[in-house]
């Protein structure tokens, strides 16, 4: 795991660094953009007749820095304009000026691993009584520190353990949309307190019909006879996953995403979870009992390594200069 060991060194020590700033640099533990105006995170307030709040009226997308970069920023920026525009919100800031307001956030707040949060929301007044030429949407952006969906000391020690929920599966794909990133979350939030009760942390949810979808924030892949699998439909498309594949091309695996029965999980050599916020997160135990041999397996680590190493391709991401800030 000699790779796993050194991003995740050379990550703890630009996360000190970054530290070290606190508290004169009032940015330094994040950042948020409210109404255009830029605040310390802690600070941040929406208004509570907001939409969004009230009634999940929203999309949103979360790309991440890392080291600097920014990964796969288009990617996301592609999702988020296609989720706007299936739910007709209109963002206030064009594609341009919302680039350069979130380099100008990370400039200022001198974090070079961020989590970045960027969210539409319909505004203050409900869908039913504004047209959308009456709307005026709202756009917020947070971003903080790089926050992992599994901490760094889990999947070094490879502890990962998940369960197919039983009390709870994935609210239909023609009731909420999961290709429209959104925060209605209760099919997740009730997976998770089955997780907590079964032992296991991460909530693998199904279709109720015999198939697998996702989980509270990250895509599942499992590898089956030296191949890839992760579901097709029911599940929001996530830029990780879209690495995971052109890593695997890369590297010869074979990938396919397609309908993934949820009893290809119980005989699946590895699985991974993948999201933004955490990378290729290795599962070693489903349902009480391990996968395969119960480490983590050859392809994942395969996976994993290229996926951190791609954050300095320029291909997938771009330096940020925070010059100006100083
Ligand atoms: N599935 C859901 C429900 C998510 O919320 C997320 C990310 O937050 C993902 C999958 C992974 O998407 P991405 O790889 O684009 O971060």
């Amino acid at each position: 795991m000699a790779t796993m060991q050194k991003v995740f060194a050379a990550y703890q020590s630009r996360l000190s660094t970054l530290q070290s700033t606190y508290p004169s640099n009032r940015y330094a533990a994040g950042i948020a953009c409210i109404d255009n105006t830029l605040v310390p995170l802690a600070d941040a307030r929406i208004p509570i007749t907001d939409q969004g709040f009230l009634k999940s009226d929203l999309t949103y997308d979360v790309p991440a820095i890392w080291d600097g970069r920014f990964f796969r920023l288009d990617d996301h920026l592609d999702r988020f304009e296609r989720s706007c525009s299936k739910m007709r919100y209109k963002s206030p800031l064009s594609r341009e000026e919302l680039k350069a307001k979130l380099i100008e956030m990370a400039a200022l707040s001198g974090m070079r691993d961020v989590y970045v949060h960027i969210i539409v929301t319909r505004g203050m007044l409900p869908a039913m009584l504004v047209s959308e030429a009456e709307q005026v949407n709202n756009l917020y952006i947070i971003m903080k520190p790089y926050y992992w969906v599994m901490a760094p000391e889990m999947q070094i020690a490879g502890t990962g353990a998940a369960v197919i929920t039983k009390t709870v599966s994935r609210t239909p794909e023609h009731s909420v949309d999961p290709t429209v990133k959104n925060h209605q979350w209760g099919d997740f939030t009730r997976g998770v307190l089955e997780a907590r009760d079964r032992g296991a942390k991460y909530p693998f949810l199904t279709d109720g019909q015999g198939a697998l979808t996702e989980g509270p924030g990250y895509n599942i892949v499992l590898v089956n006879r030296g191949v890839l699998y992760t579901p097709a439909s029911g599940v929001l498309e996530g830029v990780t996953r879209l690495s995971v594949m052109d890593v695997a091309r890369e590297k010869g695996v074979e990938a396919r995403v397609e309908r993934v029965p949820v009893k290809m999980a119980y005989s699946a050599e590895e699985i991974f979870m993948c999201t933004t916020a955490g990378g290729i997160m290795p599962i070693t135990e489903l349902d009480g009992k391990p996968v395969g041999d119960g480490l983590i397996g050859p392809v994942t680590k395969t996976i994993w390594d290229a996926y951190w190493e791609m954050h300095y391709n320029p291909n997938y991401s771009f330096e940020i200069s925070y010059e100006f800030s100083k």
